[in-house]
């Protein structure tokens, strides 16, 4: 090839394009498409995997150990805090829920780049906190953490809304039923079978009884943590809950790809300035989301003095 340096260039006169393209260069056109739907709530959730056997392996306290959940919660406010355009996140056992606003315009909407980014800055932290949280049990392969990851959309707030309760009424159910089968099992001395064959089509009315009747334990009275999971958001002034408007049909969406530049970098820059707080509270209910009414709208509220 006579004006070629390289082999793989395509000969031409213009040196300059000959570097940008050159004959592999079509191999791009295989990359598929994954934009998002526009105007719609995304939901990246992760989960860890085989943190059964993980949990084993570290002797996490069953059935829950406080500071495993610390640590996920630790390192789902820095995700919180690297990536602004975040309203809130949602996170039990070891999943958690991250939640981009309808208006979100991060990576074009582009899902493989949301996913992987969420997926990989949460698997950094948990590591490189691990040790706060696991003074006393280094991490060490072959028995790494590691998260996968996948992102679905919500069509309006009330669907979105449905969401969060899923995972919060997920929880519920699973800790009722690991509180009681763990307590039959390390206070009641019962084998792993015999719980479970005990608790086989129980209602959460017969679990209670059988913590209250024979070990005197109050449901009611476990941590919040375990009953309610956790939920991060940006904390604003709180305000006085007024009934929303019909959640199905809301007004009409801003997108923020018609925002401006320079707007988007505002709305950015006083997400940031707000605290993120880690809270244990219903989710279910409206008061939470009245309360708290810059989480549905994306407008960031009053700072706290
Ligand atoms: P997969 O790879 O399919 O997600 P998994 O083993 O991670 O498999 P999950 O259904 O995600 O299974 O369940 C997570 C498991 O991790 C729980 O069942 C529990 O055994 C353990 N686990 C997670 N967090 C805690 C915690 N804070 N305390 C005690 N155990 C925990
Ligand atoms: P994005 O967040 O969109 O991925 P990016 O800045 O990471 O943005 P990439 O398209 O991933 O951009 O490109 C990676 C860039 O990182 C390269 O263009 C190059 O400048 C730099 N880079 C990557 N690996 C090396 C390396 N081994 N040595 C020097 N520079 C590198
Ligand atoms: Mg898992
Ligand atoms: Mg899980």
């Amino acid at each position: 090839m006579a004006n070629s340096r390289y082999a793989w260039e395509i000969p031409k006169t213009n040196s300059v394009r000959l570097l940008k393209e050159h004959r592999f260069e079509y191999v791009k056109s295989f990359e598929q498409p994954d934009v998002l739907l526009p105007n719609t709530w995304i939901v990246v959730r992760i989960d860890g995997r085989g943190f059964h056997k993980l949990s084993d392996h570290y002797a996490f306290a069953k059935p829950n150990d406080r500071r495993a959940l610390d640590l996920m919660n630790a390192a789902a406010v820095e995700v919180m805090k690297e990536l602004p355009d975040l309203c809130i996140a949602y996170g039990v056992s070891d999943e958690f829920s991250f939640v981009f606003h309808p208006n979100c315009q991060l990576f074009e909407r582009r899902n493989g780049k949301l996913v992987t980014t969420i997926v990989s800055t949460f698997t950094a932290h948990y590591v490189y906190k691990w040790s706060e949280y696991f003074p006393d049990r280094p991490l060490l392969p072959p028995h790494l953490p590691s998260f996968d990851g996948r992102a679905v959309i919500y069509p309006n707030n009330r669907i979105l809304r449905d969401y969060m309760s899923w995972r919060q009424v997920d929880c519920h159910i699973n800790n009722l039923y690991n509180t009681t089968f763990w307590t039959m099992v390390l206070q009641g001395g019962m084998s792993n079978t015999d719980a479970e064959q005990e608790l086989k089509g129980t209602l959460s009315a017969d679990k209670n009884e059988i913590l209250f009747k024979r070990f005197g334990i109050n449901y009611n009275n476990e941590l919040e943590i375990y009953k309610k999971g956790t939920v991060l958001y940006r904390q604003y002034e709180l305000e006085e809950p007024k009934p929303t408007k019909s959640l199905a049909d809301e007004e009409a969406p801003v997108f923020e790809s018609k925002q401006s530049k320079s707007q988007q970098d505002k709305i950015r820059k006083l997400r940031r300035k707000a605290q993120v707080v880690i809270d244990h509270v219903d989710i279910i209910k409206d008061e939470f989301w009245e309360k708290r009414p810059w989480i549905l709208s994306g407008n960031p509220g009053k700072l706290p003095a």
